[in-house]
């Protein structure tokens, strides 16, 4: 079988790669000429474990290949992936330029039977508008090929991106045609020898199934956060509630931890986007409304708990930062709360030294020096004010408190995702600040 995926992010690059893992040739198409230039030299530009290895094996086999040119990618392929950006528009709608400029080149190119299949995150109807935009450029060719779209949401996580796109919980594919059925379980056969399902459904569930999907997520991070926030004004401790009510199995006990809101470039736009298209079909989700409203709050928890701690005295202080990235195991900062305890910190007059595993280069572009950059999280903490960790990185988990105790200016901690152990840190006099228990003075 032969592919084509277009757009090469986090999403594009995994899923081509690990297609091409299961023997099928893979065209992977940017319109940026730097990635592609990175991955035809044997540079990867993003961050994402276990990606190293089955890029360099498929491409060493020539079944991946990389290129700027959309149009020959098409040749022979018999499905087609866009997989490129839907970054929010000016009002929180997705912006979906990006997924229709492919739509329309791929009816500008296209000469045999395909299936379009849409992986990027869309609003319920965008298949339509591909189908559209595909069927305007065949009648400017005055051509008549057919083809079929499909909605193939992608629920790959950042950090663990390959691992779950070659051992899926689940595919959904919305079709609407056989022909289009056959092609999509024939290329993810090989991803579900696990048993777990392949669900095929109408292309507006599967629209529809993704943005649920996050927003449920999105939903079960602030509503622990706000319970977070509630316990220590009622002197409870949120790590006892989560345990307590995660154990229930109609609740679970996965992503119930709080912190410092979500981030990241899924969440908080697919959200927005959800909250947009209600909106704009005169249905007001007023549940998601209020997680936006708990997540925006949660980016300052921390800063306050800091801003308390001083009397608002920040002014010429100095803190160290452990871990930008929007969550443990990515290079990816966009929307990453970090950004907004940083910019706090600075307006307040404080400066910052940052250390996280993977994602200074990409922090460095955003910030460029408004902060400064440590070589590892010890460096960071010589003769700071405080410890403010926000990326639960697992080594952070463990650091050597002795050694923070000799380093920092005073042994304070700020933890963003209570990793640390209250009773430890007592026991060694720390001060300790963590989300919704009990600080430690
Ligand atoms: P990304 O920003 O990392 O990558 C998008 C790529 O598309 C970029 O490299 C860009 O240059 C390229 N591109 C833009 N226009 C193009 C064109 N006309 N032709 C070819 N390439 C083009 O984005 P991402 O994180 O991979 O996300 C892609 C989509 O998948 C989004 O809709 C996102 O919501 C969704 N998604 C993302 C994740 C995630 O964890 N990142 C998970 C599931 C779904």
């Amino acid at each position: 079988m032969k592919i084509s995926v277009i757009g090469t992010g986090y999403v594009g690059l995994v899923s081509g790669t690990c297609f091409a893992e299961t023997g099928v040739d893979v065209v992977c198409v940017d319109v940026d000429q730097r990635k592609i230039d990175m991955l035809n030299n044997g540079q990867i530009p993003i961050y994402e474990p276990g990606l190293d290895d089955i890029y360099k094996r498929n491409v060493e086999k020539g079944r991946l290949k990389f290129t700027t040119g959309l149009a020959d990618s098409l040749q022979d392929t018999e499905a087609v992936f866009i997989a490129v950006g839907t970054p929010p528009d000016e009002d929180g709608s997705a912006d979906l330029k990006y997924v229709l400029a492919v739509a329309r080149e791929i009816g500008q190119n296209m000469d045999h039977y395909m299936v379009v299949a849409t992986k990027s995150t869309v609003p319920v109807g965008t298949s339509v508008k591909v189908k559209e935009a595909i069927l305007e450029e065949l009648k400017k060719r005055k051509v008549d090929i057919p083809f079929d779209v499909a909605s193939n949401p992608e629920f790959l996580k950042e950090g663990s991106a390959v691992e779950d796109f070659l051992r899926p919980d689940r595919i959904v594919i919305g079709t609407e045609s056989e022909k289009a059925q056959k092609v999509m379980k024939r290329l993810y056969k090989p991803f579900l020898l696990n048993g777990h399902p392949i669900l095929f459904m109408d292309i507006t569930s599967a629209e529809m199934t993704k943005y649920a999907a996050n927003s449920m997520l999105a939903t079960r991070i602030s509503f622990i956060n706000d319970i977070a926030n509630l316990c220590e004004i009622m002197g409870a401790d949120i790590d006892a509630v989560r345990k307590g009510i995660g154990s229930d199995p109609r609740i679970g006990n996965k992503f119930l931890y709080p912190g410092t809101g979500y981030g990241g470039s899924c969440f908080p736009k697919d959200v927005q986007a959800l909250i947009r298209t209600a909106d704009e079909h005169g249905h007001s989700l007023d549940i998601l409304k209020a997680v936006e409203k708990v997540n925006d709050r949660q980016k300052s928890v921390l800063f306050h708990k800091i801003y308390s701690h001083f009397n608002g005295d920040l002014k010429g202080r100095r803190f160290a930062l452990w871990g930008l990235a929007f969550k443990p195991k990515t290079d990816d900062m966009r929307e990453a709360p970090s950004l907004v305890v940083i910019e706090k910190l600075l307006q307040a007059g404080a400066t910052v030294t940052a250390y996280d595993p993977v994602a200074m280069d990409e922090a460095r572009r955003i910030l460029g020096d408004k902060i400064t950059f440590a070589k590892d999280e010890y460096e960071a903490c010589i003769d700071a004010d405080g410890l403010v960790l926000i990326t639960e990185w697992p080594e952070f988990r463990l650091p050597n408190f002795k050694v923070l105790e000799r380093l920092l200016k005073d042994k304070l901690i700020f933890d963003g995702r209570n990793i640390y152990d209250p009773s430890e840190l007592q026991e060694l006099s720390f001060t300790y600040y963590p989300i919704g228990r009990k600080s430690v003075k």
